[in-house]
């Protein structure tokens, strides 16, 4: 099957509803993609309705009828030039696009540590994502760790569900801290929203200079050994949500061919990236939070559906905004003692279980890989790719077709594209798709 659109978005988060909106108003017909089954992205996930900014957004583009939502649809590669491979719960499809905005986000960074594949360990959004979803942690213990705002955030969603968070300890140093606060002044609503979740969160002890060393328990976490400005201490609890900030997702970008610096899409002043007529906003072009990708959403939707001009206020609160990321980049640096945290057993790759003293002999995630099979499993490196980088310097060199796992099936909804090129062609031949050549080889299945 195949739809056709002016302008592909993906993504419907806050930058992909941003874009959605501001690309709508020229009459274009737009096709916004996202996996989850509802918009809203991470930090709107269960619905538009629990924010204000969020729901009018969301009911402007209700009643635009030249947007079409392809919501529980994932992209899963490229199909031909112009075209996506998306998956749905029941199907594969193709969408052809003139324009395409990239709004894929980002994702936590986690570290290893021991006991860190324990049950009960989580990434900190990953378990304010659960929560949000109707898990429940009514009466559970838990600390929360790692680095960044988004601890505060994670801490207030698990308090405000009931649970007892008993420590929150950011690895950051005072020092560091009591500057970016400072500075918040210049973002009055950060500075109002930072006043807000620690009024919240009155009680539970903020602790900088301080990160998990350990995770305790036989076949689920019963404990946590930590490093508390300086001192050792241990703590019974039932979770430990753990993540050390967020990265830019840029397989896709990756797959199209985009140039990706310092692990984000480039894009210049119009949000357009390397490749003409591909655009990408919000955190998959640099982590900035929520205001940025708004500001980079719009911008990107003006220039990809019209040759104008987007509004001064877009452009100043971007530029407000990537001055607030750099300060939030330097203030949230990881300190080196976290690369010392690996015993030589603790698995760095959990879907290949690929052990840390494994990984030590390599000097390139690309030998890594060969050799041990680091990064080769469902997560495709989403996980240990962020964390491999931090250790050893490592940066993921390449993208494989299909993006994310996806379905045999799914991979056969290409097959007819087989039909487009010469029988007597050569298998190795790439004047059609890369991914017609991975699903299948003259006309068979691939296995
Ligand atoms: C786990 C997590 C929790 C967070 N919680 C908070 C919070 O509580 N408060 C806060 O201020 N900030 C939070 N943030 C930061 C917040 O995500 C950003 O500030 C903001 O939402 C970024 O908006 P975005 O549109 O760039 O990306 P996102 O909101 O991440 O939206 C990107 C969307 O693209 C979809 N997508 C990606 N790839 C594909 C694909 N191949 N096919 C289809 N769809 C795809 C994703 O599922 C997602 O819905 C969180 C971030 C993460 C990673």
């Amino acid at each position: 099957m195949m739809h056709n659109a002016d302008i592909v978005i993906v993504g419907a988060g806050p930058a992909g509803l941003a874009a959605a909106r501001s690309a709508a108003r020229s009459g274009a017909r737009i096709a916004l993609v996202d996996d989850n089954p509802l918009a809203g992205g991470q930090i709107w996930r269960g619905g538009p309705q629990h924010n204000p900014q969020a729901s009018q957004l969301w009911a402007e583009l209700q009643q635009m009828a030249n947007v079409q939502w392809f919501m529980q649809s994932r992209v899963i590669g490229t199909a031909a030039a112009a075209q996506l491979l998306l998956e749905t719960p029941q199907q594969a499809f193709r969408l052809g696009y003139r324009k395409l905005i990239l709004a894929t986000g980002a994702r936590e960074r986690l570290l290893p540590f021991p006991g860190w594949t324990l049950p009960g360990v989580t990434g900190a959004g990953g378990l304010q994502a659960l929560v949000k979803g109707g898990y429940p942690v009514h009466g559970k213990r838990i600390v929360v760790a790692g680095s960044g705002p988004l601890l505060l955030a994670v801490a207030a969603t698990l308090q405000q569900r009931g649970a007892r968070v008993l420590h929150i300890l950011e690895q950051s140093s005072w020092r560091k801290l009591a500057g970016f606060t400072l500075q918040l002044a210049r973002t009055p609503a950060k500075l109002r929203q930072a006043w807000q979740l620690r009024l919240q969160l009155a009680g539970v002890p903020y602790r900088a200079d301080s990160y998990v060393l350990r995770a305790q328990g036989e076949q689920q976490l019963s404990a946590v050994q930590m490093m508390v400005a300086g001192r050792r201490l241990s703590m019974d609890c039932d979770y430990l949500a753990c993540g050390y900030g967020l990265l830019p997702n840029t397989e896709l970008a990756q797959a199209l061919g985009c140039r990706i610096v310092e692990g984000a899409v480039q894009v210049d002043e119009r949000q357009q990236t390397s490749l003409e007529n591909i655009y990408c906003a919000g955190e998959g072009s640099g982590v900035g939070g929520v205001d940025l990708a708004l500001a980079e959403g719009h911008i990107a939707g003006i220039h990809a559906s019209a040759p104008g001009n987007p509004a001064s206020h877009w452009l100043a609160q971007r530029r407000r905004q990537q001055a607030f990321a750099r300060r939030l980049d330097s203030a949230f640096a990881l300190r080196p003692e976290l690369r010392r945290l690996c015993a030589p057993e603790t698995l760095v790759c959990r879907c290949e279980d690929v052990a840390y003293d494994a990984l030590q002999a390599h000097a390139s995630w690309r030998s890594a890989k060969l050799h041990t099979r680091c990064g080769m499993g469902p997560c495709q490196g989403r996980v240990c790719g962020g964390a491999t980088d931090f250790l050893f310097g490592w940066k993921p060199d390449s993208v494989r077709l299909p993006i994310a796992p996806a379905r045999i099936a799914s991979l056969m909804a290409l097959h007819p594209l087989e039909s487009e090129c010469d029988p007597e062609c050569d298998p190795e031949c790439d004047s059609g798709s890369r991914f017609t050549r991975f699903a299948t080889v003259r006309g068979k299945p691939a296995v």
